[in-house]
């Protein structure tokens, strides 16, 4: 049920801020993005105000580098846009501007009030504390409550440099403490997402939380259920893709998270804890968070592979159970992990496709049947591939002995490897003559008859 009447919280009283001048914080103009700056400039001189917020400023403080630059202004969306033409306006839930330049994106928001009833529908309130849409506008004093974690709730003037601080933001940061505005159980109820933020900032931060911060996040889980697969899909992205996947997995687990996000992860690892699912996942992220570090590409196909592995070989034996052959089993078995998963979090087809094809590479890739070798090879995905049989051995399945023939035959001479693919054991019965009837076809999944 949909209403608009105001979420059952206290009327806020005016607070003053504290101002923290240039001189007393190392926020240097140097640090951040030409654009960001071009974008506070231009509303500035516009006569609005505009000051850098949110995660930038957090990181800036802390001497790290911001992923991206968020603008908070009292100029409105359309007024922004009349400002940049390279501006987009997105969102309904939460109207927003995007000034583009290039690759890089400035989003801009208009200060938000956080707890007024008018605006006819442009705020929308669930009868479990949700909001749903979020666009009555205000002013600063206004717009710092509704933002989430005091660390992410400073606000950097391009008027005069300085950081103006309405929620203890500053002292927590230098305390390395996580920290949400208001009252915890209301602010989770409001949107149940912040309760992933909490465990990726934490992560992401190294920050202890707050013990009034931390507390629900053992008992509100459950909240989890009423959030889109595909907002779930992108805090799945921001947790496990931001460099600190492993830090945020144990935090997920920690808490009774990861299971409202991998209901069937969750069960193969509460099944086999020691061994190696859990293994195999933490790898998974390890790698991930390697080659992040390393500026190296990742994708979410690979995690997705490995977070379902276990899933998919359990459902898989269970279809054997039941007679189907064993290649049918691992069909039926794929099918079943992914549509299962992305009713929760929806990972778009492209990496399910993916995850699919590490999957099936799996099998040619251990078994080696010496008239798929090349095939294999030369599969766009063996690189994928090989790399999960890699990390498997790794996890400390009997995968080892063929993921070091294919770590040797990649790189060996045309004679090498003739001689390796003769040295291989036939398969069973794969030199048997095909009496009648039509040979198999491999079809396109490398899979061997
Ligand atoms: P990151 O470094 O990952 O970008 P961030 O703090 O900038 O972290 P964003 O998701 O980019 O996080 O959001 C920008 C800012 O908007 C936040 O710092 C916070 O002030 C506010 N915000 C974002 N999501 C929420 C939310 N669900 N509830 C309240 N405030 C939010
Ligand atoms: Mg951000």
């Amino acid at each position: 049920m949909i209403s608009s009447a105001p979420p059952a919280s206290v009327e806020r009283l005016p607070v003053a801020p504290r101002i923290i001048p240039r001189a007393e914080h190392n926020i240097s103009r140097d640090n951040i993005s030409e654009h960001a700056l071009k974008v506070l400039y231009r509303l500035r001189n516009a006569g609005y105000q505009a000051y850098l917020v949110g995660g930038s400023v957090r990181d800036l403080l802390l001497g790290r580098e911001p992923k991206d630059f968020d603008v908070a202004t009292n100029a409105l969306p359309e007024q922004v846009r009349g400002l940049f033409r390279n501006c987009r306006l997105i969102g309904r839930r939460f109207r927003l501007a995007h000034v583009h330049f290039g690759p890089e994106i400035i989003e801009v928001a208009t200060f938000r009030a956080h707890a007024h009833a008018g605006g006819g529908d442009a705020r929308v309130v669930e009868e479990d504390g949700r909001i749903l849409r979020d666009n009555v506008y205000g002013t600063i004093d206004e717009d710092v409550w509704r933002r989430d974690f005091t660390a992410n709730a400073l606000y950097y003037n391009i008027e005069d440099f300085s950081v103006v601080d309405y929620v203890g933001g500053v002292a927590d940061i230098a305390a390395g403490r996580l920290r949400l505005i208001g009252d915890p159980l209301v602010r989770y109820r409001e949107d149940p997402v912040r309760l992933l933020r909490a465990v990726r900032f934490a992560a992401k931060l190294g920050f202890r939380m707050h013990p009034d911060t931390e507390a629900p996040l053992h008992v509100l889980g459950e909240l989890l259920d009423a959030i889109s697969p595909s907002r779930l899909f992108e805090e799945m992205l921001k947790l496990f893709l931001g460099g600190t996947a492993v830090q945020s997995f144990e935090l997920l687990r920690h808490y009774g998270l990861f299971s409202r996000l991998f209901p069937d992860v969750e069960e193969a690892l509460a099944e086999e804890e020691g061994g190696f699912p859990k293994m195999l996942l933490v790898k998974a992220l390890e790698n991930t968070d390697r080659r992040l570090a390393e500026d190296k590409p990742v994708t979410p196909a690979f995690l997705l592979a490995a977070l379902l592995w276990a899933p998919v070989q359990r459902r898989a034996r269970q279809y054997q159970a039941q007679d189907h052959p064993p290649a049918q089993a691992a069909q039926l078995a794929q099918d079943d992990a992914i549509s299962r998963q992305i009713a929760r979090v929806a990972v778009p087809r492209r990496f399910t496709q993916m995850a699919r094809e590490i999957w099936l590479l799996q099998h040619p890739l251990e078994n080696r049947p010496p008239r798929a070798v090349l095939r294999t090879l030369m599969h766009p995905r063996f690189r994928a591939g090989y790399d999960f049989l890699l990390m498997r051995a790794e996890a400390g399945e009997a995968v080892r002995e063929a993921a070091d023939w294919w770590t040797e035959f990649q790189d060996a001479s045309e004679g090498r490897r003739a001689e390796m693919i003769a040295a291989l054991p036939k398969p069973p019965g794969g030199g048997r003559k095909r009496r009648g009837g039509r040979r198999r076809r491999h079809g396109g999944q490398g899979a061997p008859a």
